[in-house]
């Protein structure tokens, strides 16, 4: 069997652990990211963030020339859509990222392995070389230290006969080959309302089930009601507090739709297909974990310190397959912070001040507590808000469904929440965390002054409104 030694070996090259390779590199250590696919990137750019952005801003264009285009004079007479060009778009744009990943790590000097690797010690790793590489010899590989980026993957059902087909996850949802008529989605996270929205625009009567009793339960209520409203008012059929008992593929679905949907105290639904979209569970079977000794939690995800170092001196984990907010810029952020700490640069993460986006129309996007959460915890707290509808910009754009509100301390004034939707919401949220990392005051937003005619002026004046000073609301 071939060896080689790295200072640092890192299994998985999705976001976590291609930027955890490329900071190592530039701090002059020796790394080397192993994946078990062909394209660097992991679930985030081709299966995940990147190609259910693409179709969503493919599927929103077809909406606004649809239904926006002729506002603004523009006729565009028989407008067709066709799938399979939006889909080659769409692959295009993971190409060219996947590929960006690998020019970077050459011109950074990280060691790229294709297969899967799994930990056989503490401080070794084999890879075995995907199929159909070009060499396909294993390669043990030991480390100083190891780092563990496998992420996640689609958490399934037990009541849900997958057939990776018709019934599948968000990765079939990304590349359905033609409009299903009639798509039942199951689960009213992120996930499963960005993809019910690219086929509801596309023209599939979409239904969302939803347990709970409203759709993405970790948003400010107040903003998950209005976004609520407004995809009922795109004609999506959002059933909250609604228990899927199973979904299957009918075998003999005779000239009926070709899937079922059985509901807990409802009518069974027939449809095309179902897309199931309750979560992602940690990708940490099959790593030979046990052989080094690294614990996990009871729900699966590797149990790491604060300097996310593993039950075993050396082994580190970050990104999704620790848990907490399973997103990609987390995963990055915590790829940054770990080598560096690695390196002895003093550097740490603040989980207070992580955005969350949701990227339908309008968009949704968060950071810092909720009102419930605040409420919850006993904090006294002021809030403003400023409606869309009283900014230019948004007029102008033609998108006035939406606000801003922000959060702040009764007493310090400084900023624990903001909340937004509307068009570029997720945008906007940026200013948001820049003004909680520095640790700012709603007054200290106040007092920045926000170009013009710009959505952003609408953070200003929720700011403002806090003390009944905004100047474009009464
Ligand atoms: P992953 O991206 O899952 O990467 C892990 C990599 O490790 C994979 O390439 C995997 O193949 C590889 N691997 C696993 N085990 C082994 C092994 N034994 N050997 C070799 N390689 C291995 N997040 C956002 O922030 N914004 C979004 O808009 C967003 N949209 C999303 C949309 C969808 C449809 C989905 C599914 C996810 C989305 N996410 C989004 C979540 C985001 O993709 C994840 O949070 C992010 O990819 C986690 O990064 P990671 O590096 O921890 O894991």
């Amino acid at each position: 069997m071939k060896t080689a030694r790295h200072e640092l070996v890192i299994l998985g090259g999705g976001p976590a652990g291609y930027v955890a390779a490329i900071r190592a590199a530039q701090l002059g250590i020796d790394v080397a990211c192993i994946d078990d696919n062909p394209r660097f990137g992991g679930t985030c750019v081709r299966v995940g963030c990147i190609p259910s952005k693409a179709l969503l801003e493919s599927s929103h264009l077809y909406e606004e020339a649809q239904h926006k285009f002729a506002d603004h004079g523009l006729n565009v007479g028989k407008l067709e859509l066709d799938l399979s060009v939006m889909m080659k778009r769409k692959e295009k744009i993971v190409e060219s990222l996947t590929g960006g990943i690998d020019m970077l790590f050459n011109r950074r000097g990280v060691t790229a392995y294709h297969g899967r690797g799994i930990l056989r010690d503490a401080e070794t790793v084999e890879i075995t070389p995907s199929e159909g590489a070009a060499d396909d010899q294993p390669t043990l590989v030991s480390a100083d230290q190891i780092m563990l980026c496998p992420g996640s993957v689609p958490a399934q059902l037990p009541f849900v006969e997958e057939d990776g087909d018709l019934v599948g996850n968000s990765t079939a949802a990304l590349s359905y080959p033609e409009v299903p008529e009639e798509l039942v989605v199951i689960g009213g996270g992120y996930i499963g309302l960005e993809l019910g929205s690219v086929w509801n625009r596309l023209g599939s009567h979409v239904v969302v089930l939803e347990a709970f009793d409203r759709i993405m339960p970790g948003l400010d209520k107040e903003m998950a009601t209005l976004a609520h409203r407004s995809f009922k008012k795109q004609g999506m059929d959002i059933r909250t507090g609604t228990f899927v008992a199973s979904a299957k593929v009918d075998p003999n679905p005779g000239d009926k739709k070709p899937c079922v949907v059985e509901i807990k105290d409802g009518d069974p639904i027939r449809c095309d297909r179902v897309l199931l979209a309750t979560g992602r569970a940690p990708a940490t079977k099959n790593l030979g974990l046990e052989n080094a000794g690294v614990k996990l939690d009871e729900r699966g995800f590797i149990q790491v310190n604060h300097q996310f170092e593993t039950s075993v001196p050396g082994i580190y984990a970050i990104g999704d397959c620790i848990g907490g907010a399973m997103l990609a810029h987390k995963a990055m952020e915590e790829g940054v912070v770990c080598v560096e700490q690695m390196a002895g640069i003093a550097s740490e993460m603040n989980y207070e001040v992580i955005p969350a986006i949701v990227f339908t129309h309008p968009e949704i996007a968060m950071v810092g507590k909720t009102e419930e959460e605040l409420k919850e915890a006993g904090i006294d707290y002021k809030k403003g808000v400023c409606p869309l509808g009283a900014n230019g910009r948004a007029r102008t754009l033609g998108d006035i469904d939406g606000r801003v509100k922000v959060l702040a301390d009764a007493t310090t004034d400084r900023v624990l929440g903001v909340h937004i939707i509307g068009p570029r919401a997720g945008d906007m949220i940026a200013e948001a965390a820049a003004a909680m990392e520095f640790g700012a005051s709603s007054e200290d937003i106040v007092h920045t002054c926000h170009a013009h005619p710009t959505l952003s002026e609408a953070v200003h004046e929720a700011a403002m409104a806090i003390d009944d000073r905004a100047i474009h609301t009464a």
